[in-house]
């Protein structure tokens, strides 16, 4: 970063249509900054730019009203010619909220004209110097990766709407790589992350050697970078370029006395003057790379019209999707579990279920993945919630000595959203319900993942009475120091496991297993997909404490359940 001239000789301009006024803060700023000090003046706005284009200017002190611009707008002008001048607003007496507006536009201070001396105006001279600094350092940190230095997403998107401008203007095209590292995951767990973060430095490094003017790499994150080519003649200049960043790669990195060697997979999009916007492109390249991973990784894939048509396709199930939620098509049936002990109804698990108008009724699978990556499954998911909540309220009413609980599937996106915590508060206190008739079951490859954010947002549940359950356990390799450090309070064994037992022998050891690692941790077990007595029998035997099934029942419509208790 360019820093400006140093404090120390500063060149001070003075910006002042009256003579009077300009010769007395002239006077002012040489006995207070010492006589190495250089202040100009000007009288116009135009004239200011003109010295500021000659002279290193360090600070300007600016009259609000000059013969070509006045108030806020001279302070606008300028700072729009001079993005990188501090501004120092001289105001008269009676304008100070002028000034004060001025500073909340963009200026680094104010003086009042009449209340000002050399000690005043020394001090916000220096003072809008620093602030000034402070402003753009800050400025560069928002747009910057702070590992490799490089642009991050936000100004990519800048520098893309601004070369998509400048290509419907000359006709030529721009293209957008998204140059993705091939299991850079294995690398990171293998030889931990700080090497791995030295390598996406150095990755980052070669890519921008690869660049050409005009060009721009940026890092989107983990292992995945874009590159802006700003001047394609079309397919075959994306592809070259696509194929040096590729061959930079590919070329062995040293990790201390390890040779690691990697490969890209990166998805190309083409946009030209009459076709796209930033994001849009960027998205088209980011799904031509996900094709590039799916077709075996280390290659590159150009986003084509068949692509387009999938992404269409998918578009529209996305926006079918957002009007089912408003529409009401989205709905909860719920599943009862019970007690092996004792043969009571303990509670249910809320399934959700989309009751398409055309295609019937369809199950989680069809529509939660595309929720999650849309990121729809945040209002979805909070709909989810507060719709469970209310029925365990309204069922709790109807069978106070039942003690009655809600399960409630949640994805991991919605642990991620800052305020999550308080919207399960939110919610169970609106319906009147205590925090114990709430379980929220997360799968256990959010265990795995140890996601610190994850686990406190759990503790705060935990400690607030609501109790975790890990589903689907047995499938996802948790290990058991993760479990252990993981505040959970039920596992729920997988069905695949309750399935096989009686004719997998394997599968009752596992079952046994994890009853075993679940009284030592002092949880409970949960055995879904029971569908015959004798697997019942099994699990009961087996010590687990509750189950859920279709030999007791499916997931029902709530008026199903509401005759369940009757
Ligand atoms: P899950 O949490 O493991 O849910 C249990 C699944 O097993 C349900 O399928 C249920 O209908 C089915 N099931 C219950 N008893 C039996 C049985 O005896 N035999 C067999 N073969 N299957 C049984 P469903 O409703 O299709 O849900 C599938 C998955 O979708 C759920 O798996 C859960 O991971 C996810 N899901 C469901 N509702 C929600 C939700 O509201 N939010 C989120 N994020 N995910 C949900
Ligand atoms: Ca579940
Ligand atoms: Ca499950």
């Amino acid at each position: 970063m360019t820093r400006g001239p140093a404090v120390t000789s500063p060149h001070v301009l003075v910006v002042e249509d009256n003579p009077a006024d300009a010769r007395f803060v002239e006077e002012l700023l040489r006995m207070g900054m010492g006589s190495d000090a250089e202040v100009a003046t000007v009288d116009t706005l135009n004239d200011a730019s003109a010295h500021v284009a000659r002279h290193p200017v360090t600070c300007v002190l600016l009259d609000l009203s000059l013969p070509d611009a006045h108030g806020l707008e001279a302070v606008e002008l300028l700072r729009a010619a001079e993005p990188q001048l501090p501004i120092v607003v001289l105001s008269g007496d009676d304008d100070e909220d002028t000034a004060l507006r001025a500073v909340q536009s963009g200026a680094q201070d104010y003086l009042l004209k009449g209340r000002v001396d050399e000690v005043l105006v020394t001090r916000a001279v220096r003072y809008a110097v620093e602030r000034k600094r402070a402003e753009l350092e800050l400025l560069r940190l928002a747009l910057h990766d702070s590992l490799t230095g490089l642009p991050n997403r936000a100004l990519f998107l800048d520098r893309l709407e601004v070369a998509l401008a400048r290509a419907r203007r000359s006709g030529e095209g721009v293209a957008v790589l998204i140059v993705d590292l091939d299991r850079f995951k294995t690398i990171n767990d293998s030889l931990g992350h700080q090497a791995g973060d030295r390598l996406v430095t150095m990755v980052a490094a070669r890519l921008a050697e690869q660049l050409q003017p005009g060009d721009t790499v940026a890092r989107f994150g983990g292992d995945e970078f874009a590159m802006l080519c700003a001047s394609v003649e079309g397919i075959d200049d994306a592809v070259v370029a696509a194929e040096r960043a590729a061959t930079a790669i590919a070329a062995p990195f040293m990790l201390g006395e390890t040779e690691v060697f990697l490969t890209t997979s990166i998805g190309i999009a083409l946009g030209d003057a009459t076709r796209q916007s930033a994001a849009a492109l960027v998205r088209d390249a980011d799904a031509a790379m996900h094709r590039a991973k799916e077709r075996g990784r280390s290659r590159h894939v150009l986003f084509d019209d068949v692509m387009r048509i999938a992404a269409l396709r998918r578009l529209e199930t996305e926006n079918a999707l957002h009007r089912a939620l408003q529409r009401a098509e989205i709905r909860l049936h719920f599943q009862p579990e019970y007690s092996l002990t004792d043969g009571r109804l303990t509670g249910f698990e809320a399934l959700v279920r989309w009751e398409h108008p055309h295609r019937g009724m369809l199950g989680p699978g069809e529509f939660i993945p595309l929720a999650e990556e849309t990121g729809l499954i945040l209002a979805m998911g909070e709909w989810i919630l507060d719709d469970a909540v209310r029925h365990i309220a309204r069922w709790r009413g109807e069978r106070p000595a039942y003690d009655l609980v809600m399960a409630v599937n949640l994805s991991a996106r919605q642990l991620a959203v800052a305020g999550f915590v308080d919207t399960v508060r939110a919610t169970l206190a609106r319906h009147g319900v205590p925090p114990s008739a709430l379980v929220l079951e997360i799968t256990e490859s959010l265990v795995v993942a140890e996601d610190e954010i994850t686990r406190r947002a759990f503790i705060e549940l935990r400690d607030f009475g609501v109790r975790i359950a890990v589903d689907d356990f047995g499938t996802g390799y948790a290990s058991l120091a993760a479990l252990k450090r993981f505040p959970a309070d039920i596992l729920k064994v997988d069905r695949a496991f309750v399935m096989g037992l009686g004719t997998d022998s394997a599968d009752e050891a596992i079952v046994t297993a994890v009853v075993t690692l679940a009284r030592a941790l002092g949880l409970d077990v949960v055995a879904e997909g029971v569908e015959r007595p004798d697997q019942r029998d099994t699990v009961a035997r087996l010590g687990c404490d509750v189950a859920q099934g279709y030999l007791f029942a499916p997931a029902l419509p709530p008026d199903a359940i509401a005759d369940l208790l009757h």
